[in-house]
Order: C-alpha cells, then sequence, then structure tokens
C-alpha cells in the first residue's frame, strides 16, 4: 500500500486522519513540531508498525525534504490555526501557515508526490456574504489567519497550473470532534464549552450567542481529505462542511441536553476577526469528489462529550 504524509499529524484534524488512514492500510508518516499539537495525540498509533513519526519544523527545507521522500500523497494539515492569535502575532502565522507551506510545496516539487490536499479555511470568505457561501464567492479574509489560509489554497493551485502538480485545497468550516484541545488559551468553541460545562462551569460567548456557525464533525474532514486525495479533481477548492448552520447560544443549549445540565452562558464583547455568520454550499464537493457528510451535528457533537468525559 502507498505512503503518505500528513503533515500537523500531532494535531487535532491530523491525528485523526492518520488514524483513518492506517485503519485503511496506508504506511503513514507523520510531520509534527508540536507547536499547538500534543503528543497525546498520537498515543493510539504510536508504536504501529506502519506509522512514523518525523518531529521537526515545517519551515526546514530539508526536514520537509525528508518527509516528502517516497511519498504519494501529502495531506497537510500543520498550521497555526487560529484567528485571535494571527491578530496578537501575526508573524508566527505568516511564516508558518505561508512560508512553511511554500517550503513543502517546494520539496513535492522536487520529489515524488504527485497528489496533495491542503487544509484551507471557511476563515477565507470574510464576513460579508449571507450563507450558503459558495466557492464562488469573493474571498474577503479579515484576519491574517484568513489570509495565510488564502495564501496556502491559491500557492496549492499555482503549483497546479505551473508544475502540473494534483492540488485540491479544502475549505473546512468549524471542525469539531475527539482530540481537539480545550485548554488552549485559542481553543475552538466545542471542546472548550464542553469542558468548562461539564465543571459546572458556564461558557463565555463573545457577543450576543446569535452569530451561527457550520459545524463539522472532523469524521466528514477526514473523509473529504480521503476522496479529495482518491479522485481526479485537480486544481480545486471545495468547502468542507455539513451545510446546516447552529447559533452559538442553540450550542450551549445542546450541551446542556446532553449533560442534562441548565447552565447559562456569560456574555463579553464580540472578538476582532470574528464573522457573524458561516455557513457553506457544499454541493461542488459533492460533485467533485462525491463528498457526502456522514455524522451530523447532534451525533457528532455525543461522541465528542462521551470522549472528553472519558479522556
Ligand atoms: P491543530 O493545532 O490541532 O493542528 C495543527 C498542527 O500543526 C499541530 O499539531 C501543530 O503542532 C502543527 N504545527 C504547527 N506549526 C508547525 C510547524 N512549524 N512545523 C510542523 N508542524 C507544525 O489544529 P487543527 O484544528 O487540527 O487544524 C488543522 C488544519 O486545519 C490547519 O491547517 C487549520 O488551519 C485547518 N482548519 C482547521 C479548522 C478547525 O475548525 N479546526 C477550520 C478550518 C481550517
Amino acid at each position: 500500500m502507498a505512503t503518505v504524509l500528513v503533515t500537523g499529524a500531532g494535531g487535532f484534524i491530523g491525528s485523526n486522519l492518520v488514524v483513518d488512514l492506517l485503519e485503511r492500510d496506508f504506511s503513514v508518516r507523520g510531520l509534527d513540531n508540536f507547536a499547538t499539537g500534543r503528543r497525546e495525540n498520537l498515543d493510539a498509533v504510536r508504536g504501529h508498525e506502519r506509522f512514523e513519526l518525523l518531529e521537526g519544523d515545517l519551515r526546514d527545507g530539508s526536514t520537509v525534504e525528508r518527509a516528502v521522500r517516497d511519498v504519494e500523497v501529502v495531506y497537510h494539515q500543520a498550521a497555526i490555526p487560529s484567528v485571535p492569535r494571527s491578530v496578537e502575532d501575526p508573524r508566527l502565522t505568516t511564516e508558518v501557515n505561508c512560508v512553511g507551506t511554500t517550503t513543502l510545496l517546494e520539496a513535492v516539487r522536487d520529489g515524488r508526490p504527485d497528489r496533495v490536499v491542503v487544509a484551507s479555511s471557511s476563515s477565507v470568505y470574510g464576513s460579508g456574504n449571507d450563507p450558503p457561501t459558495t466557492e464562488d464567492l469573493p474571498v474577503q479574509p479579515e484576519s491574517p489567519y484568513a489570509l495565510s489560509k488564502y495564501f496556502t489554497e491559491r500557492l496549492a493551485t499555482q503549483y497546479h497550473e505551473l508544475h502540473g502538480i494534483e492540488t485540491v485545497a479544502l475549505r473546512y468550516f468549524n471542525v469539531f470532534g475527539p482530540r481537539q484541545d480545550p485548554s488552549s488559551d485559542y481553543a475552538a468553541v466545542i471542546p472548550k464549552f464542553i469542558d468548562s460545562m461539564i465543571a459546572g462551569d458556564r461558557p463565555t460567548i463573545y457577543g450576543d450567542g446569535t452569530q451561527t456557525r457550520d459545524f463539522t464533525y472532523v469524521d466528514n474532514v477526514v473523509q473529504a481529505n480521503r476522496k479529495a486525495a482518491e479522485s481526479d479533481a485537480a486544481g480545486a477548492v471545495l468547502n468542507v462542511a455539513t451545510g446546516d448552520r447552529v447559533s452559538v447560544n442553540g450550542l450551549v443549549d445542546s450541551i446542556n441536553e446532553i449533560l442534562g445540565t441548565e447552565i447559562e452562558p456569560r456574555y463579553d464583547d464580540p472578538r476582532p476577526g470574528d464573522v457573524k455568520h458561516s455557513g457553506a454550499d457544499i454541493s461542488r464537493a459533492k460533485r467533485e469528489i462525491d463528498y457526502e457528510p456522514s455524522v451530523d451535528f447532534e451525533t457528532g457533537l455525543r461522541r465528542t462529550i462521551e470522549h472528553i468525559r472519558t479522556a
């Protein structure tokens, strides 16, 4: 079976992808420097005969050359993945997400891989449009993070146009699920809320809670990556989501219902760079790579709560 590379293998999405690919008999090499990822995310695969971890930095040319050696497909998940962190430290976000991606694609150009799937983000759309958002809408990145993800996908597309490498960029919409870090200052809303509500604490909502998101369970994102690698779509940019939206107030209600609690949220000022509504039209991904979300929001939320409770 083919050898594939997962960058950001120690991260939330990367580690879920690694587990899935090993289950499908691929040999998997992971690259991570654990800047935001966690070693325990790889506990389940450590020692697996078809898994190899390269600990190193995406920005380091010789490390990345080693990482792509003898690899057929690259799943590029590594990044500094937070909007607020990018507002505080735009230079780090730009170095890792833009320079790092360039370093990787240069190694791919010189090496064997002929297919690269890159992680982009719904944040590239900005706040100037009403959902459901199609890929044809003009982008409007409103944070250094969003800009770095737009750079990532455009660069991938250019490597297709200029060098014939088959690339697919996936614009993920608010991914959640097991192994997402609830503890960092920049944690995503779902693990953070579950963590505090299990402890009986009130979660803090930035804004009035009527903002909506297309919360996407991680298995759907893993499926999209796999299908993007298997398809013959090249140079494509595709939304990956469920196609449904839930408000942040609705999220708190759902967590209360599953936990059997009645915890009231606190409200604080909206954060700079956050968009009001975000939701995807996923028909292009369905058409081009046969993507079909298989886990809905409620089921995904139950599984995530179960995972956090038993961790
Ligand atoms: P994560 O922080 O859990 O994973 C990112 C991984 O990249 C981490 O393991 C981190 O240590 C690694 N990394 C960071 N800098 C590195 C470097 N210089 N060299 C090597 N490895 C490095 O985040 P995630 O949520 O799993 O995100 C994965 C990808 O998906 C990112 O590209 C992110 O931008 C994108 N994305 C995520 C979401 C989401 O909702 N989680 C939404 C849209 C896009």
